[in-house]
């Protein structure tokens, strides 16, 4: 325990500085996991709404507010990260409304990180899962399906709510940090695994957060961390999945050390496909981690190659994402003027970064179409496209759909290829630009 309150106190050092940013906007903020002076601008995206925020039609006139979006790395550590003013409360309502669990893809690979964990832990009965931002509980069933105790910790209730409805998937309605993580182990003891899939950039106070799996963890226990890569944000353009809620945007390299001056070590790391690629951290107590796996180190080796020690890398990001966005609206534009018409598809949250850094409204884009009937009825934050049900597109007969959630860009050429009944396709605004034929 010495060595646990020891963490603790540490993890309270740098957590104190970063408390005063969300409702100020000091001269020089600080980095939310080392501390130091934040420097190099990686992209200034201006004022934008909250990219969940979406707006019922009744509420249209009220106006909204925006937030300056700006994302700057540390030459420090080199965690690239929001330089933000904004509450945390502002981002998690009880009517939140996203709920990931609609896409068949990222189903396919919950299902099959499931299968892979249970294997690879040898997990059973006895066994106690705990999931971090757990949502609707789409990857715990697969946990509850093989009979393995699971808990889920989500801070929205009505997520909290569908999970045990449909899943029975139990969750505890939280923010996760040291003090759910102690309260957690005081109710039902440590945990051998704790998933923390597409959490870590969301959250704020990093170390805090990081610290409360030290907390929780099982001696021998495993964290596991997915995340998009930083690595191809920058090769790939993705500068649309860069929003509020999303507070860092980590490499490997970044990462070490955060988790380092929590007692905790990097041993493993596996590539993903998801979110325009991922990486999968397996994260283990320093004290009996084995060594780390040769992964680490290539995809470390491959990090600092493609310049992430150096800011130059970084400072060159903000060019390239301005000159994506003409490109985008010269070619939209010019298909208007040419009576073409373009609808979207999809209002994943990067797509609001997308429309309203680019400047597109109803003008061009009349409406978006979304599985998600959750979504459905209501308009996007700051550009009010509404948003309808997908057989939409099939009635107006577009000739261009413009794809919002590229990342899952099979799956929906799949599920709309009735469009090119009439001579309708697609296209594509990250990596550049682009007419699908
Ligand atoms: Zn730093």
């Amino acid at each position: 325990m010495t060595l646990i309150r020891a963490q603790q106190t540490e993890a309270r050092r740098p957590a104190a500085a970063a408390k005063l940013e969300p409702h100020h906007a000091p001269a020089h903020p600080a980095c939310r996991s080392c501390g130091a002076p934040l420097g190099t601008v990686f992209a200034d995206l201006g004022p934008m709404p909250v990219s969940n925020a979406f707006v019922r039609p009744e509420q249209a006139a009220g106006g909204e507010k925006f937030y300056p979006l700006k994302v700057c790395v540390c030459e420090r550590c080199w965690l690239v990260q929001t330089e933000n003013h904004m509450a945390p409360e502002t981002h998690f309502h009880d009517d939140y409304a996203y709920f990931s669990g609609y896409s068949e893809t990222w189903l396919a690979h919950c299902r099959a990180f499931a299968a892979h964990a249970v294997e690879r832990f040898g997990l059973n009965s006895q066994s106690r899962v705990v999931e971090i931002a757990s949502n609707d509980g789409h990857l715990l069933q697969y946990f509850v399906h093989r009979r393995i105790p699971c808990l889920g910790v989500d801070p929205a209730a009505n997520c909290a709510k569908v999970a045990w409805d449909e899943h029975r998937v139990r969750t505890d309605v939280a923010f996760f940090g040291t003090r759910t993580a102690a309260r957690l182990l005081e109710q039902s003891g440590t945990a051998d695994l704790i998933v923390a899939n597409n959490v870590l950039a969301h959250v704020p106070d990093i170390n805090d957060f990081v610290a409360g799996f030290k907390i929780l963890l099982k001696p021998e226990g495993t964290a596991s961390f997915e995340f998009p890569h930083i690595l191809e944000l920058i090769r790939n353009s993705q500068f649309d999945t860069i929003y509020h809620e999303h507070y860092s945007y980590p490499s490997l390299i970044a990462l070490k050390p955060l988790f380092r001056r929590h007692g905790l070590d990097i041993v493993d790391v596996e590539r993903l496909q998801t979110h325009g690629g991922s990486l999968r951290l397996y994260v283990r107590h320093a004290e009996t981690a084995a060594a780390a796996g040769r992964t680490v180190s290539e995809i470390e080796a491959e990090e600092v190659a493609a310049g992430l020690t150096s800011a130059k890398a970084y400072a060159a990001f903000d060019a390239r994402v301005h000159a994506l966005k003409q490109a985008l609206r010269i070619l939209l534009i010019d298909l208007t003027h040419a009576n073409k018409t373009v609808v979207g598809y999809g209002a994943p949250a990067k797509g609001n970064t997308l429309l309203n850094f680019c400047g597109i409204g109803t003008d061009i884009l009349p409406f978006t179409a979304d599985r998600s009937t959750h979504k459905q009825g209501l308009l996007l934050p700051g550009t009010h496209i509404p948003i309808r049900a997908p057989e939409e597109i099939f009635a107006f007969r577009p000739d261009f759909v413009l794809m919002l959630p590229w990342n899952l860009r099979e799956e929906i050429m799949t599920q709309l290829a009735g469009i090119r009944a009439w001579g309708g396709k697609f296209i594509v605004p990250v990596p550049w630009p682009t007419v699908l034929d």
